[in-house]
């Protein structure tokens, strides 16, 4: 079986899909790996490391490959040149990217979207999505310090004592839990909020403060996503979460909700309440953002505050990013490997690649896009 690494498709993307070390455990498995050169030119591994590994490197693209594996994307000239029969693995944005999905099951490419994979014990291995936003919570906290005008902690020196920084952080999944972890560890101080009432103990438990906000009825669906607020419990979160916006010096906003526009959160009239100099990092920019007006890619100052917009948080410690990626999909191609047959199974009623797969033989075959796609 032969398997091809595609580059990123945006040229800002540091990350790549392929580490060599990767390269060599699926190498072990008997699969022939290829990679084009320059793979991991934006992490420091060379040419040379990857054919250490065990890869063939090649400008000849994916075309004869069994497997392609990628980040983002595919794109329409990408999908064109992946063999009928092939199998893509990477990040489809399966409730936007419509025409790649499409694509790939008009031309019989069977595609894997790694944002599928279930939240479960099992599949935790796998996770690309948790990989990804733990390291994003992490980037978020380093991000907003860096442009702060002043220290996280505390600090007690002959000339004064320096008070911590108010940081809080909104969205408390795996994202936030990390930036809470992170700001803790820097010595801020730090509330947090969440819809689900669940969160609450984990919040303490990180020496954090829980914002208690009553909502009434919010709930989580089975995988322990949260359910989308009503207007009138969005209201009310709003109003209750503002003053401790405003005495926030670092916002760090996580707020998602699976398959849909992350909720707007924090308004511009919550930023002019803030003091200039303060920071907002808005970690859901990906899926539209949780501040009102962020603007995607760009880092702002509004009413005095400075807006961090910058996309894929994790693409700020790109080399462990590659490395937990490139884990997650070592993982997913492990779990799956036939032997026998040397190729990966493509099992509808395994419950991992049941979620997962989702174009098969030239078919939709993912429950959860087609009812997305009915509801819209
Ligand atoms: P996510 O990225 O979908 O959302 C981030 C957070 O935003 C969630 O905690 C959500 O409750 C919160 N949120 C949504 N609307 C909000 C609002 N209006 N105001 C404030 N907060 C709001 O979440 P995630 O990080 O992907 O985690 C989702 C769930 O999956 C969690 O319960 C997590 O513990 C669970 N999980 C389980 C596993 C596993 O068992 N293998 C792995 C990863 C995550």
């Amino acid at each position: 079986m032969k398997l091809y690494a595609l580059k990123g498709i945006h040229a800002d993307e540091p990350r790549v899909s392929l580490t060599p070390t990767g390269a060599k455990r699926l190498s072990n498995l008997g699969i022939a790996v290829c990679v084009p050169p320059d793979l991991g030119v934006t992490c420091g591994w060379t040419d040379a490391d990857y054919s250490l590994a065990g890869a063939t490197v090649t400008a000849d693209g994916p075309g004869d490959a069994d497997v392609v594996i990628g980040l983002e994307g595919p794109t329409p000239d990408q999908v064109a040149s992946i063999a009928r029969g092939a199998l893509y693995i990477g990040y489809l944005d399966p409730f936007s990217a419509e025409s790649a999905i499409d694509g790939m099951v008009a031309r019989g490419v069977n595609a894997i979207a790694m944002e599928l994979i279930p939240r479960t014990t099992l599949a935790q291995k796998m996770d690309a999505l948790s990989s990804q936003t733990n390291l994003a919570g992490y980037a978020a906290v380093l991000l907003g310090a860096n442009h702060l005008p002043q220290i996280l902690p505390m600090m007690m020196t002959p000339a004064g004592t320096l008070k911590p920084a108010r940081v809080f952080v909104i969205g408390v999944g795996v994202a936030g839990l990390q930036a809470i972890a992170t700001a803790k560890r820097l010595g801020a101080r730090v509330d947090a909020f969440d819809t689900r009432p669940a969160v609450e103990e984990q919040v303490k438990s990180l020496g954090a403060k829980f914002v208690k906000v009553d909502l009434g009825e919010t709930g989580e669906t089975k995988d322990g996503y949260a359910v989308e607020l009503t207007e009138e419990q969005r209201a009310r979160e709003v109003e209750a979460i503002a003053s401790v916006i405003a005495e926030s010096d670092l916002v760090i906003t996580t707020a998602q909700v699976f398959g849909r526009r992350a909720p707007v959160i924090v308004t511009d009239a919550m930023l002019q309440r803030m003091r200039p100099g303060s920071v907002v990092v808005d970690g859901a920019v990906d899926s539209g953002g949780n501040v009102e007006g962020i603007e995607m890619g760009q880092i702002a100052r509004r009413h005095g505050v400075t807006l961090v917009g910058l996309p894929h948080l994790s693409r700020q410690v790109p080399v462990h990013a590659s490395e937990m990626y490139t884990a997650n999909l070592a993982n997913l191609i492990e779990h799956f490997w036939d032997k026998e047959a040397g190729a990966i199974r493509l099992d509808h009623d395994d419950e991992i690649m049941g979620g997962c797969l989702v174009a098969h033989n030239g078919e939709l075959c993912s429950d959860l896009i087609r009812k997305h796609r009915e509801n819209r």
